[in-house]
């Protein structure tokens, strides 16, 4: 099995002089080199066959004993050096001081059809940021993960991606719901893919400890290797790669709220800088629509990192990367410029998505309106958002408003809520919704064909990961697969797949893993 590996951030970069994993402060470096842990009976349980394609293997390649060894440590590919990254990072609003790689191993880059892609290995063993932690993740919260990025790429949102879901054939012990009851778990492996893993926090550690040599050097070779676009020099040239930054986490967002996604753990360090969502977590997906909605029980009580709030914690870490980034320029107006912009841009692009959710083409004043008002009354009573959006794009220039909100009746939890003054508010967000459809020209067909790439029809639902982590621990891996495959294509309608289009199930309500999730993973 061949990579073409070339790697860049191991070679152009400062490493740490030592070389064994005490934890430990890691001053003046950017990584450390680490070697995996050789798992005692690796297994790989689900290949993606798009990834294996864009880092140029092949099927029987992916099933070989050499793809193995490499995807879980095993074995590491000759003349590389595998590295863990040195960041730190703002967690739940307060500096954490430096995190780190504490259980992400980076294999190195390899060049395939011009384009570079970091290999990384998640859960392959402790590494000096580990701190009291012992590297390692357990199967179930790869299985999200691995499941999650690539779904999120399908899903047009950018994202890192996962090659490979394995089990080492070792045990882990966590305390899942942190309440005193540890038990054993099995041990799994994902090994991650992106242009780069590079995060906020990666810059924001050298800023903390005023070493502007590593800050530069670090934001040099960031802007070189992928922002190579950016030609400004001086100081200019770090004001351009802020903009950018900006840019793409703002894209990110409105991509998340566009498909209620909740990230569950916003913190600096889970920010990467290509404005890729990464670090799947205590992560969900909006059933009901509410703003406030955070499935992370780590977070319940302040809901820092909730569906709404999302678009502004977005700006409040890009606050943290300017701060950092200060120390390269001297000046903070320009800063504060791209800060405002992003408020204004926000607004400005949220719409646009909203609009394009609800099929309107043509950009009228009455819509902010129509989408606040629709936003209101999603709330009012428990709606699934994926189906009514989607069973939005049946509604027709023609139809009474009761019509329509019988055909968006399916995505209301409880259908005999849906009564007397909640009924007459529907009714009459309706009115206003079909009189504006009447103003497009665009016919009822080709707006469902518009709406149906902007409204996906499948999303991992917190409970159908659950079903394929449960059947998973049986050692079935059938539904993983099942699940990989429809998620390929979110917005075609498929037939055999029409049992996934459904609102979540009574038994997933309150069940662990189905609604709230721990950062325990
Ligand atoms: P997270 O909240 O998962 O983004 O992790 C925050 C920090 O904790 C990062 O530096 C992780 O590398 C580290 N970390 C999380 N889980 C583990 C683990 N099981 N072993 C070592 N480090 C971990
Ligand atoms: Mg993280």
């Amino acid at each position: 099995m061949r990579l073409n590996f070339d790697d860049t951030f191991n070679k152009e970069l400062r490493a740490d002089p030592i070389i064994t994993t005490d934890r430990r402060q890691v001053q003046n470096a950017h990584y450390s080199f680490v070697t995996p842990r050789i798992p005692s009976k690796p297994s790989v349980i689900h290949v993606s066959d798009d990834m294996l394609q864009m880092v140029g293997l092949t099927k029987e390649e992916g099933q070989s004993e050499d793809f193995k060894n490499i995807v879980t440590g095993a074995d590491v590919y000759p003349q590389t050096s595998p590295y863990a990254m040195c960041y730190g990072g703002h967690q739940f609003g307060h500096w954490a001081g430096q995190l780190g790689d504490g259980r992400a191993i980076n294999l190195g880059e390899i060049i395939h059809n011009n384009a570079r892609w970091a290999l990384q290995l998640k859960g392959a063993g402790v590494t000096p940021y580990s701190r009291s932690a012992d590297g390692f993740a357990v199967l179930r919260s790869s299985i999200r993960e691995h499941l999650c990025s690539e779904a999120m790429h399908h899903l047009g949102v950018p994202s890192t991606r996962s090659l490979s879901l394995s089990l080492t054939g070792d045990q882990v012990m966590r305390d899942m719901m942190y309440d005193g009851h540890p038990a054993l778990e099995k041990g799994a492996v994902v090994c991650r893919v992106a242009p780069s893993f590079i995060r906020f926090g990666n810059f924001e550690i050298f800023a903390s400890r005023k070493d502007t040599t590593s800050l530069k050097q670090l934001a040099n070779y960031t802007i070189e290797t992928y922002f190579s676009k950016i030609s400004s020099t001086g100081t200019a040239r770090y004001i351009d790669f802020f903009n950018e930054v900006l840019d793409r986490t703002l894209e990110m967002i409105i991509h998340w709220q566009r498909v209620g996604f909740v990230h569950g753990v916003m913190n600096t360090d889970n920010l990467s800088i290509l404005g890729l969502t990464i670090d799947y977590g205590p992560y969900g997906w909006l059933e009901g629509y509410d703003k406030g909605w955070t499935p992370n029980t780590t977070d319940k009580q302040n809901k820092r990192y909730r569906y709404g709030n999302q678009p502004y914690i977005g700006l409040w870490n890009l606050y943290q990367l300017a701060n950092a980034l200060y120390l390269l320029v001297g000046d903070s107006k320009p800063f504060e410029l791209a800060l405002d912009r992003y408020k204004n841009q926000y607004t400005i692009k949220y719409l646009e998505m909203m609009r394009s959710k609800l099929g309107l083409n043509l950009q009228l004043k009455e819509d902010a309106r129509i989408v606040d008002e629709l936003e209101n009354i999603l709330e009012v009573s428990e709606t699934d958002m994926t189906i009514f959006f989607r069973l939005l794009s049946t509604v027709q220039k023609e139809d009474l408003p009761s019509q329509a909100l019988t055909k968006v009746m399916a995505s209301f939890y409880r259908v005999d809520e849906i009564q007397d003054r909640i009924k007459a508010n529907w009714i009459s967000w309706f009115e206003a919704y079909i009189d504006r459809l009447q103003l497009e020209t665009i016919d009822d067909e080709e707006r469902q064909n518009s709406m149906n790439i902007i409204n996906p029809k499948y999303v991992l639902r917190n409970y159908m990961a659950q079903l394929a982590i449960d059947d998973a621990n049986k050692g079935d891996y059938k539904l993983i697969d099942d699940l990989y495959t429809m998620l390929r294509n979110p917005y075609d309608e498929q037939k055999e797949n029409e049992k996934w289009f459904a609102k979540r199930p009574d038994w997933a309500r309150y069940k662990v893993g189905c609604s709230m999730l721990s950062c325990s993973s």
